[in-house]
C-alpha cells in the first residue's frame, strides 16, 4: 500500500489588476478539505486527473486528499489569503501520517501581497514537512513562473502540455510520475533554464504556429525513455516578479547531464522563435467591431484580448461596448461587464427600469474610464448560475443584471466569475448565445466554450491589465534585461533582479 497526499491551490496572479483576490474568491470556486474533496472532485480536472492516473498503475493506492481551492485569475492574493492555505498545508500534512509521495498541483504564477513566488513558499514547506526522502511531483500551469525555490523543493514539475489546457491530463499525468517515482525509487534529474523573454498571448496556442514547435519538441524529447517529463514554460505577460520569465524544464530518470542538455536545447528553441512569438493579430477596435458587424452570419466572437478575466483582467473594460455604441452595430450583441457598483445599482433598479448610469472603469482604472450609458434592465439574478463543461460546476458572479443598451445586452455582474467567456452564463437571464450575432469574450485565447457556435474569431487590440502591448505595461520587478523590452542577442546575458527597489518603492507608495 502506497499513500500519497494530494494538495491543490491554484490562482493566476496579474499584476496590473489592483484589485486583490480573497478567499472570498475561492469559496465562489469551491474551496474544500479532505473526504470532500474526493466527493466533489473525483472526476474533474487535475485532481480527477490524479485519481484516474493513479488508478491506471494498477498499484495499490491510498490518496490522502488535503485541501483543493481555485479563484479565477485576478490580482495579488492578499496575506490572509497567503497564510490561510500555509496553514492548511501545514496542518494537513502533519495530520495526514506517513506519506510515500505527494501529488503538489499549484498553478506556478501565484504571487501574494509582498511575495512574489507564492509556489514556491508552498512548496518549500512541504518539502521541509515531508523531509528529503519524500517524492513530490509538482504539477503546474504552463503558464506560470518556474523559480529556483520551486525547482528545489520538488523532485519533478509537469506542466500543462495544451493551450487550452486540460488540467485532467497534467494531474493524470503527475499521478503515474509520481507512482512510478515511489514505486521504482527513481531519484530523477532536474534541470531547468530561465529564457530572458515576455511576450504577448496572441501566440500562445499549442494547435498552431511557435507554440506548436516548442511543445512538439517537448514530446519528441519525451521518446526518450529516460526522459521522465520535458516542460515549455512560457509565462503569461502580466506577472511583474523577481525571476520573472519564460522556463524550460527537464525531468530524466537520474542522467543529470541528459536534463541539463535537453533543457537547454528546449530553451534554445524557444530564443530562436522569439520572434515569432511576438507576431501581432489583433486588429483596432473601431476595425475589429466594424469586422465582426459586417460579419453575415453569428455569433462572431470579439476577444478583448487587454481585459481578460481568464488572464487575471478585472472584466470592466468598456472599450468594445463604447465602440459598439459609436458604430451603431446590429444586435444583440452580448457584452460581459464586471461592475460591482453598477450591479448593485441596477438590481436595485429593478426589472423593467430605465437606467442611466457610468459602466466600466470601476477597478482597473489606470486603463479604463466610466461610459455614461442608457437602458433598460431586463433581468436580474443573484449568486450561483450553473455551467457544463467547466472545471467548477457552478460560478457565483454576485448580483448580477441583463441590462440591454442599444443593440448589447450587458451582463453587468458583481463578482468576475468567468466573465461571459462560458455561454451557460446567460441562460438564467433568458439569452440564449446562439441567437446573437456578437459575443465580447474576455479572454484571448479560450474560445473552447463558444467554439459550437461561433463564426468567426476576432481579436481586438485592446488595452488592460492583459494587453498585448508588453512595452507599456509598467513593470516595476521583472528582472532586465528581458526580450523584447531590450534587444539583447544571448539568451544568458544576465539579468538584475530589480526586486529589492521596486520593493523599497512600492512600500514607499503605501
Ligand atoms: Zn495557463
Amino acid at each position: 500500500m502506497m499513500r500519497l497526499g494530494l494538495i491543490h491551490v491554484s490562482q493566476e496572479t496579474n499584476d496590473f489588476n489592483p484589485q486583490l483576490t480573497t478567499l472570498r474568491d475561492y469559496e465562489a470556486f469551491g474551496l474544500y478539505e479532505g473526504a470532500e474533496i474526493a466527493a466533489r472532485m473525483a472526476n474533474a480536472g487535475q485532481i480527477g486527473g490524479h485519481y484516474r492516473g493513479v488508478a491506471e498503475t494498477g498499484a495499490d493506492v491510498e490518496t490522502v486528499p488535503i485541501i483543493r481551492a481555485h479563484a479565477v485569475a485576478g490580482g495579488r492574493i492578499d496575506l490572509a489569503a497567503h497564510r490561510f492555505f500555509l496553514d492548511k498545508i501545514r496542518a494537513g500534512l502533519e495530520a495526514a501520517g506517513p506519506l510515500d509521495g505527494l501529488a503538489l498541483q499549484l498553478h506556478g504564477a501565484c504571487a501574494a501581497e509582498g511575495i512574489d513566488d507564492v509556489e514556491g513558499v508552498q512548496a518549500a514547506l512541504c518539502r521541509d514537512l515531508l523531509g528529503p526522502k519524500v517524492p513530490i511531483v509538482l504539477g503546474l500551469d504552463h503558464h506560470g513562473n518556474v523559480t529556483r525555490q520551486m525547482v528545489e523543493a520538488v523532485d519533478a514539475i509537469v506542466g500543462h502540455r495544451t493551450q487550452p489546457h486540460d488540467p485532467f491530463d497534467t494531474g493524470r499525468i503527475g499521478a503515474a510520475l509520481l507512482v512510478r517515482l515511489v514505486r521504482d525509487r527513481i531519484r530523477p534529474a532536474m534541470a531547468f533554464r530561465k529564457i530572458p523573454l515576455v511576450t504577448h498571448q496572441e501566440q500562445f496556442l499549442t494547435r498552431q504556429g511557435p507554440m506548436k514547435v516548442w511543445f512538439d519538441r517537448a514530446r519528441a524529447m519525451e521518446r526518450d525513455p529516460r526522459v521522465l517529463q520535458a516542460a515549455p514554460f512560457p509565462m503569461q505577460p502580466w506577472l511583474d516578479v523577481d525571476e520573472g520569465g519564460w522556463t524550460a524544464v527537464v525531468v530524466t530518470d537520474g542522467d543529470r547531464a541528459l536534463a541539463e542538455r535537453l533543457a537547454d536545447e528546449l530553451a534554445d528553441l524557444a530564443w530562436s522563435l522569439r520572434d515569432d512569438f511576438l507576431v501581432r493579430e489583433a486588429v483596432g477596435i473601431d476595425e475589429a467591431v466594424r469586422m465582426a458587424d459586417a460579419e453575415p452570419k453569428g455569433v462572431v466572437v470579439l476577444s478583448d484580448t487587454g481585459d481578460t478575466v481568464f488572464g487575471g483582467a478585472a472584466g470592466d473594460s468598456n472599450l468594445l461596448l463604447d465602440a459598439m455604441l459609436r458604430l451603431k452595430v446590429r444586435g444583440p450583441a452580448l457584452v460581459p461587464m464586471v461592475a460591482p457598483r453598477a450591479a448593485v445599482r441596477l438590481t436595485e433598479a429593478g426589472e423593467g427600469a430605465r437606467v442611466t448610469l457610468p459602466l466600466g472603469g470601476e477597478t482597473a482604472t489606470a486603463f479604463f474610464r466610466p461610459l455614461e450609458v442608457t437602458g433598460t434592465v431586463r433581468r436580474l439574478h443573484g449568486g450561483k448560475v450553473p455551467v457544463s463543461g467547466y472545471q467548477d460546476s457552478e460560478i457565483d458572479m454576485g448580483r448580477t443584471a441583463l441590462f440591454e443598451v442599444g443593440p448589447a445586452l450587458v451582463l453587468v455582474s458583481e463578482l468576475r466569475g468567468v466573465g461571459g467567456n462560458l455561454p451557460d452564463v446567460y441562460r438564467p437571464f433568458g439569452v440564449e448565445p446562439r441567437d446573437c450575432r456578437i459575443a465580447v469574450l474576455k479572454t484571448a485565447s479560450n474560445f473552447q466554450y463558444f467554439a459550437p457556435m461561433t463564426s468567426r474569431v476576432i481579436r481586438a487590440d485592446t488595452r488592460g491589465p492583459g494587453q498585448s502591448d508588453v512595452f507599456t505595461l509598467p513593470w516595476s520587478r521583472l528582472p532586465r534585461p528581458i526580450y523584447p523590452l531590450e534587444k539583447i542577442a544571448d539568451r544568458s546575458t544576465p539579468r538584475a533582479s530589480r526586486g529589492v527597489a521596486a520593493q523599497s518603492a512600492r512600500t514607499a507608495r503605501n
